[in-house]
């Protein structure tokens, strides 16, 4: 970034009380704890600010990457070499409506569920153990236990690349297995989300809760970094169970490890790089297709990583 946009951005910054930081740790602000560091990092705490920003960036060309709670990423070791714009605790909170809560984008899943529960609204005991925030839910359209964001959003607002803000109600979010409008519209950012629960009893909904944490502890190596599962869930079988099928539980790269506690997660046992989990998660594509016919596709977003000739390279 030139100095007179890099000002530019500072008096941005400075109008709506955020500060723009250099030279970030992206191991440090994903859940596999890896990736060099981000040019530049800015704490998002109002839609008003963000929109500024993004109406700076499409000006200047900038480019720039949201980032939640980095639990779904897989970033270069490179670093990345734009903006961050981080939707973080600064910009988390949580309105009750009625049976409905209107969330600002940076709030955790688990303090939503916490919040429902104090409020006696069940609906979100399946998703309370996802560690991210409502804003990349609902981009992925997460889900577990057979629960799904699309079952509870209504509606949400976003801004477009040009910082413009939209509405968008449920029918039009083009919900789908980790598939929603903003996968197909690169450079939109979720502001909040509203989501509709149902009235349930306090005590019922904490053991719910607790049964799932519980069952979180016992199947997922939750005592590595790692962005959860790995691999989608191909259609017709499950990714964990083919991997496993193929013998390649515990198989490594480097750091990089096939959990021998739940095949379907790629876990960092302490120095992985991008670099191994990349060449780990090719091989097993490479030997689930040969042995048994189902291509495994990859979950995490790419962070500063780019294709070279089909290849993957980390930049
Ligand atoms: C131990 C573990 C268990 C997990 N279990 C599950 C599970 O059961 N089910 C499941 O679905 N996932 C699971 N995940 C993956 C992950 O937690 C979810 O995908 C989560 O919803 C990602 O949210 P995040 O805030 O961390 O997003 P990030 O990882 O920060 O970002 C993911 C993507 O969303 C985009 N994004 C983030 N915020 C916004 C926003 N406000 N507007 C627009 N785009 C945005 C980012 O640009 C990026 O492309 C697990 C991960 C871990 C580490």
């Amino acid at each position: 970034m030139n100095l007179m946009n890099l000002t530019k951005l500072e008096n941005i910054c400075q109008a709506y009380h955020m500060q723009l930081a250099k030279n970030i740790s992206l191991a440090q602000h994903t859940t596999f704890r890896i990736g060099g560091n981000a040019a530049f990092w800015i704490e998002i705490c109002s839609a008003k600010g963000l929109g500024e920003i993004l109406k700076f960036c499409h000006e200047s060309q900038t480019d720039y990457f949201v980032i939640g709670r980095g639990s779904n990423i897989l970033a270069s070791d490179q670093g990345y070499p734009g903006l961050i714009l981080h939707l973080g605790n600064e910009f988390s909170g949580i309105q009750q409506q009625d049976n409905s809560l209107i969330c600002e984008s940076g709030a955790m899943l688990t303090n939503i569920a916490k919040f429902a529960m104090q409020h006696a609204l069940t609906g979100m005991e399946a998703l309370s153990g996802i560690p991210g925030t409502i804003g990349g839910a609902l981009f992925m359209n997460a889900g577990a236990y057979g629960s799904e964001m699309k079952d509870i959003v209504t509606q949400c607002r976003y801004l477009d690349k040009s910082g413009m803000e939209h509405t968008l109600d449920a029918q039009d979010l083009d919900l789908a297995y980790r598939h929603s409008f903003f996968t197909e519209h690169d450079h939109t950012i979720i502001t909040s989300v509203t989501i509709r629960l149902t009235p349930g009893n306090p005590e019922e909904i904490a053991a719910q809760t607790a049964d799932y944490a519980q069952r979180r502890k016992t199947k997922q190596p939750l005592n590595y970094p790692s962005a959860g599962s790995t691999f989608k869930r191909p259609q017709g079988s499950y990714a964990s169970k083919l991997i496993d099928d193929c013998g390649l539980k515990g198989y490594s790269v480097g750091g990089a490890q096939i959990s021998e506690k739940h095949a379907g997660f790629v876990i960092n046992t302490g120095n992985a790089s991008c670099r191994n989990v990349l060449a780990l998660c090719r091989h097993v594509q490479q030997i689930v297709s040969e042995k048994t016919g189902y291509f495994l596709e990859l979950e995490p977003v790419f962070l500063g990583i780019r294709e070279l000739d089909g290849e993957i390279a980390c930049s």
